[in-house]
Protein backbone atom coordinates (compact mmCIF):
# COMPACT_ATOMS: atom_id res chain seq x y z
CA UNK A 1 0.00 0.00 0.00
CA UNK A 2 1.50 3.41 -0.64
CA UNK A 3 -0.15 6.60 0.40
CA UNK A 4 -2.30 8.34 -2.65
CA UNK A 5 -1.17 11.93 -2.06
CA UNK A 6 1.76 13.36 -0.32
CA UNK A 7 1.48 12.54 3.20
CA UNK A 8 1.81 15.79 5.52
CA UNK A 9 4.71 16.91 7.23
CA UNK A 10 5.46 16.20 10.37
CA UNK A 11 4.89 19.44 12.78
CA UNK A 12 8.31 19.63 15.09
CA UNK A 13 10.28 22.10 17.15
CA UNK A 14 13.56 22.11 17.49
CA UNK A 15 14.97 21.11 21.22
CA UNK A 16 17.18 24.02 22.86
CA UNK A 17 20.74 23.68 23.52
CA UNK A 18 20.98 20.08 20.67
CA UNK A 19 20.08 19.05 17.20
CA UNK A 20 17.26 17.17 18.08
CA UNK A 21 13.87 17.69 17.55
CA UNK A 22 10.24 17.23 19.40
CA UNK A 23 7.67 15.74 17.47
CA UNK A 24 4.01 17.67 17.62
CA UNK A 25 1.00 15.98 17.69
CA UNK A 26 -1.96 18.01 19.26
CA UNK A 27 -1.72 21.81 20.70
CA UNK A 28 -4.25 22.53 23.28
CA UNK A 29 -4.50 26.00 24.26
CA UNK A 30 -6.18 27.42 27.95
CA UNK A 31 -8.65 30.50 27.69
CA UNK A 32 -8.54 33.32 29.36
CA UNK A 33 -5.89 32.24 32.58
CA UNK A 34 -4.76 35.19 33.86
CA UNK A 35 -6.53 37.38 36.39
CA UNK A 36 -5.86 40.38 35.28
CA UNK A 37 -6.54 39.28 31.07
CA UNK A 38 -10.01 37.66 32.27
CA UNK A 39 -10.91 41.05 32.92
CA UNK A 40 -10.02 43.03 30.30
CA UNK A 41 -11.93 40.43 28.40
CA UNK A 42 -14.80 41.20 30.35
CA UNK A 43 -15.29 38.16 32.82
CA UNK A 44 -14.31 38.00 36.85
CA UNK A 45 -13.83 35.74 39.01
CA UNK A 46 -12.04 31.85 38.83
CA UNK A 47 -14.45 29.96 36.06
CA UNK A 48 -12.95 26.34 35.32
CA UNK A 49 -10.62 26.05 32.79
CA UNK A 50 -11.73 26.01 29.20
CA UNK A 51 -9.83 25.17 25.99
CA UNK A 52 -9.69 25.28 22.30
CA UNK A 53 -6.96 23.54 19.59
CA UNK A 54 -5.04 24.72 17.11
CA UNK A 55 -3.53 22.91 13.93
CA UNK A 56 0.08 21.25 14.40
CA UNK A 57 0.69 23.18 11.01
CA UNK A 58 -0.45 26.47 12.41
CA UNK A 59 3.06 26.41 14.13
CA UNK A 60 5.64 28.75 12.90
CA UNK A 61 8.90 27.29 14.50
CA UNK A 62 11.25 30.16 15.17
CA UNK A 63 15.03 29.45 15.77
CA UNK A 64 17.10 30.41 18.59
CA UNK A 65 18.43 34.54 17.85
CA UNK A 66 16.43 34.53 14.24
CA UNK A 67 13.59 36.28 13.00
CA UNK A 68 10.80 34.75 11.54
CA UNK A 69 8.72 36.28 9.06
CA UNK A 70 4.61 35.57 9.36
CA UNK A 71 2.09 36.49 7.54
CA UNK A 72 -0.22 39.10 8.59
CA UNK A 73 -3.86 36.60 8.08
CA UNK A 74 -6.49 37.54 5.71
CA UNK A 75 -10.02 38.25 6.61
CA UNK A 76 -9.00 40.45 9.78
CA UNK A 77 -8.21 44.18 10.57
CA UNK A 78 -7.56 43.26 14.34
CA UNK A 79 -4.79 41.06 14.81
CA UNK A 80 -4.20 40.70 18.74
CA UNK A 81 -0.65 39.10 20.33
CA UNK A 82 -1.18 36.89 23.18
CA UNK A 83 2.38 35.80 24.61
CA UNK A 84 2.57 32.22 26.53
CA UNK A 85 4.27 29.70 27.88
CA UNK A 86 3.96 26.51 26.38
CA UNK A 87 4.08 23.28 28.03
CA UNK A 88 5.53 20.58 26.13
CA UNK A 89 4.17 16.95 26.90
CA UNK A 90 6.46 13.98 26.88
CA UNK A 91 4.95 11.46 28.67
CA UNK A 92 1.04 10.97 28.25
CA UNK A 93 -1.56 9.93 30.19
CA UNK A 94 -5.46 10.08 31.36
CA UNK A 95 -6.59 11.35 34.42
CA UNK A 96 -3.24 12.62 35.67
CA UNK A 97 -3.30 14.12 38.76
CA UNK A 98 -2.22 17.47 39.45
CA UNK A 99 0.93 16.44 42.13
CA UNK A 100 2.09 13.58 39.28
CA UNK A 101 2.01 16.55 36.19
CA UNK A 102 5.88 17.58 36.04
CA UNK A 103 6.46 13.70 35.23
CA UNK A 104 4.72 14.07 31.94
CA UNK A 105 6.69 17.71 31.26
CA UNK A 106 9.18 17.20 28.52
CA UNK A 107 9.94 20.76 28.19
CA UNK A 108 8.75 24.47 27.69
CA UNK A 109 8.57 26.80 24.76
CA UNK A 110 7.77 30.41 24.09
CA UNK A 111 4.71 30.96 22.00
CA UNK A 112 2.52 33.36 20.28
CA UNK A 113 -1.05 32.43 20.17
CA UNK A 114 -1.88 35.06 17.53
CA UNK A 115 -5.71 36.06 17.48
CA UNK A 116 -8.33 37.27 14.48
CA UNK A 117 -10.31 38.92 17.30
CA UNK A 118 -12.60 40.47 15.27
CA UNK A 119 -13.68 37.21 13.93
CA UNK A 120 -13.64 35.70 17.77
CA UNK A 121 -15.72 38.44 18.90
CA UNK A 122 -18.25 37.73 16.43
CA UNK A 123 -17.91 34.20 16.88
CA UNK A 124 -18.50 34.37 20.61
CA UNK A 125 -21.49 36.55 19.58
CA UNK A 126 -22.87 34.11 17.50
CA UNK A 127 -22.33 31.20 20.07
CA UNK A 128 -20.32 29.77 17.06
CA UNK A 129 -17.43 27.72 17.34
CA UNK A 130 -13.53 29.64 17.69
CA UNK A 131 -11.41 28.27 14.11
CA UNK A 132 -11.92 30.91 12.59
CA UNK A 133 -10.57 33.29 15.06
CA UNK A 134 -8.43 31.57 16.45
CA UNK A 135 -6.87 28.32 14.64
CA UNK A 136 -5.67 29.87 11.36
CA UNK A 137 -2.76 29.15 9.15
CA UNK A 138 0.56 30.48 11.10
CA UNK A 139 -1.13 31.53 13.70
CA UNK A 140 1.21 30.14 16.35
CA UNK A 141 4.93 30.84 16.28
CA UNK A 142 7.19 29.00 18.75
CA UNK A 143 10.35 29.29 20.27
CA UNK A 144 12.83 26.06 20.89
CA UNK A 145 11.67 23.73 23.37
CA UNK A 146 13.95 24.10 26.67
CA UNK A 147 13.77 20.76 28.63
CA UNK A 148 12.01 20.57 31.68
CA UNK A 149 15.28 20.06 33.83
CA UNK A 150 16.56 23.20 32.88
CA UNK A 151 13.94 25.38 33.43
CA UNK A 152 12.42 23.93 36.96
CA UNK A 153 14.11 22.10 39.76
CA UNK A 154 12.88 19.12 41.12
CA UNK A 155 10.84 17.54 38.45
CA UNK A 156 8.42 20.27 39.56
CA UNK A 157 6.16 22.21 36.72
CA UNK A 158 7.28 25.79 36.14
CA UNK A 159 5.68 27.92 38.72
CA UNK A 160 7.50 31.21 38.99
CA UNK A 161 9.09 33.20 35.52
CA UNK A 162 8.46 36.99 34.00
CA UNK A 163 6.64 36.45 30.61
CA UNK A 164 6.57 39.55 28.31
CA UNK A 165 6.24 40.87 25.33
CA UNK A 166 7.73 44.05 23.22
CA UNK A 167 6.21 45.49 19.83
CA UNK A 168 8.55 47.50 17.86
CA UNK A 169 10.61 47.75 21.20
CA UNK A 170 7.60 48.60 23.81
CA UNK A 171 6.93 46.92 26.46
CA UNK A 172 2.97 45.44 25.44
CA UNK A 173 2.62 42.82 28.27
CA UNK A 174 4.69 41.53 31.56
CA UNK A 175 3.40 39.71 34.17
CA UNK A 176 4.93 35.92 36.06
CA UNK A 177 3.88 32.78 35.09
CA UNK A 178 2.79 32.45 39.04
CA UNK A 179 0.04 34.79 37.99
CA UNK A 180 -1.76 31.98 35.92
CA UNK A 181 -5.32 31.10 37.15
CA UNK A 182 -5.05 27.44 37.19
CA UNK A 183 -1.39 26.50 37.15
CA UNK A 184 0.74 24.19 34.71
CA UNK A 185 -0.07 21.43 37.28
CA UNK A 186 -3.76 22.03 37.34
CA UNK A 187 -4.32 22.71 33.70
CA UNK A 188 -2.19 19.19 33.02
CA UNK A 189 -5.12 17.56 35.53
CA UNK A 190 -8.18 19.66 33.88
CA UNK A 191 -7.27 18.64 30.02
CA UNK A 192 -6.56 14.95 30.89
CA UNK A 193 -9.77 14.17 32.19
CA UNK A 194 -11.22 14.94 28.99
CA UNK A 195 -8.53 13.97 26.85
CA UNK A 196 -5.74 11.92 26.67
CA UNK A 197 -2.83 13.51 26.66
CA UNK A 198 -0.08 12.11 24.22
CA UNK A 199 3.62 12.43 23.79
CA UNK A 200 4.07 15.22 21.46
CA UNK A 201 1.20 17.30 22.73
CA UNK A 202 1.74 20.94 23.09
CA UNK A 203 -0.16 23.39 25.55
CA UNK A 204 -0.32 26.56 25.40
CA UNK A 205 -1.15 28.01 29.39
CA UNK A 206 -2.78 31.18 28.16
CA UNK A 207 -1.75 34.84 28.37
CA UNK A 208 -1.21 37.57 30.69
CA UNK A 209 -3.07 41.12 30.04
CA UNK A 210 -2.14 43.91 27.53
CA UNK A 211 -3.36 42.33 24.47
CA UNK A 212 -3.66 44.60 21.83
CA UNK A 213 -3.63 44.92 17.82
CA UNK A 214 -0.55 44.70 16.00
CA UNK A 215 -0.06 45.15 11.92
CA UNK A 216 2.07 44.88 8.86
CA UNK A 217 5.80 45.52 9.76
CA UNK A 218 5.29 45.42 13.23
CA UNK A 219 8.64 43.21 15.03
CA UNK A 220 7.27 41.01 18.19
CA UNK A 221 9.93 39.97 21.10
CA UNK A 222 8.66 37.72 23.62
CA UNK A 223 10.52 36.06 26.57
CA UNK A 224 9.89 33.96 29.30
CA UNK A 225 12.87 34.31 31.73
CA UNK A 226 14.83 30.74 31.77
CA UNK A 227 12.95 29.25 28.74
CA UNK A 228 14.10 31.44 25.98
CA UNK A 229 12.70 34.19 23.79
CA UNK A 230 10.63 34.55 20.20
CA UNK A 231 11.16 36.79 17.62
CA UNK A 232 9.06 37.64 14.59
CA UNK A 233 7.86 40.15 12.28
CA UNK A 234 4.41 40.15 10.76
CA UNK A 235 5.27 41.17 6.84
MN1 LIG B 1 -4.36 32.56 24.33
Amino acid sequence: MSYVITPPEQAAVPVAGTSNLFPVNRVYCVGRNYVEHAKEMGFTGREPPFFFMKPADALVVVAEGSTADVPYPPGTSDLHHEIELVVAIGTGGRNIAAADAGKHIYGYAVGLDLTRRDLQGEAKKLGRPWEIGKAFDHSAPIGPIRKAAEVAAGGQPLSQAGISLKVNGATRQSSDVSKLIWNIAETIEHLSKYWELKPGDLIFTGTPEGVAAVVAGDLLEGEVQGVGGLKIRLV
